[in-house]
């Protein structure tokens, strides 16, 4: 139960993994990892963190520039593969993790799968990554389909996204914790800051509400209606 994701790290796969490894304490059932870039590359499994890690050692080789992680405390179907987090898009261009509920998710399923979108697990979140890709599919930019799908959700989230092609992270949060770490060329996000704390001291906390674009230029909040909102950099006093 919890996310984490970088941009601009050299070795971002590690990133991920030590961010996860902090977050344990929040207790969980599954992990996975999405990185992108031009495509995406994605390993999930059910189980504890060690799982994920014997995935990766003979798995494919993840690498990208930017990266989302999530540790899962199911609310929504079974701790098993396809339930665990990242989940996709019809065409594997698509990768979100989130932590809270969608108290409305059946009803965008229903309508999705209407339109002939096709689920693979029982999780309320795998309507979102449909949702962005809907919005793609009608000639939205990243963005604005990020905007649309988050705008369709009733419930708590923390969000985090990639889309292929595109080199940053997109968050939004309503309701579940949200913080930025800040640190020269590389920018983080997670539900709690000692998961990026060994990188920088640096953060910014999201409020219910509010977008995220992070980037390899930096970092922007904005407020629902696309408007850039001034954040304070705080200096987290303790250690990790
Ligand atoms: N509701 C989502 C699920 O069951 C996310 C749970 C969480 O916060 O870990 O997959």
């Amino acid at each position: 139960c919890g996310i984490i994701g970088c941009v601009g790290r050299d070795d971002t796969l590690g990133t991920l993994v030590h961010g996860l490894s902090k977050l344990e304490y929040r207790g969980y059932d599954s992990a996975g990892v999405a990185l992108g870039g031009e495509t995406l590359g994605v390993l999930k499994r059910a189980g504890e963190l060690g799982a994920l890690r014997d995935a990766l050692e003979g798995g494919p080789d993840l690498s990208g520039s930017v990266g989302i992680g999530h540790t899962r405390w199911s609310t929504h179907g079974p701790p098993t593969d396809e339930n665990a987090h990242p989940h996709l898009d019809c065409a594997g261009s698509v990768a979100v993790v989130h932590n809270g509920i969608i108290e409305n998710y059946q009803k965008l399923r229903d309508e999705l799968s209407d339109a002939g979108h096709e689920f693979e697990s029982d999780t309320d979140t795998e309507v979102v990554p449909h949702l962005i890709e809907a919005g793609l599919e009608s000639g939205a930019d990243p963005e604005t389909a990020f905007r649309a799908a988050i705008d369709r959700l009733e419930g708590s989230f923390a969000i985090a996204c990639l889309v292929a092609g595109r080199e940053s992270v997109f968050v939004a949060r309503n309701d579940s914790p949200l913080v930025l770490g800040i640190d020269g060329d590389a920018t983080y996000l997670a539900s709690d800051v000692p998961a990026f704390r060994e990188f920088t001291d640096r953060v910014v906390y999201l409020d219910d509400g509010e977008f995220a674009e992070l980037s390899a230029g930096g970092w922007q909040v904005t407020d629902a209606d696309g408007a850039p909102v001034e954040k304070s950099i705080e200096t987290v006093a303790w250690d990790p």
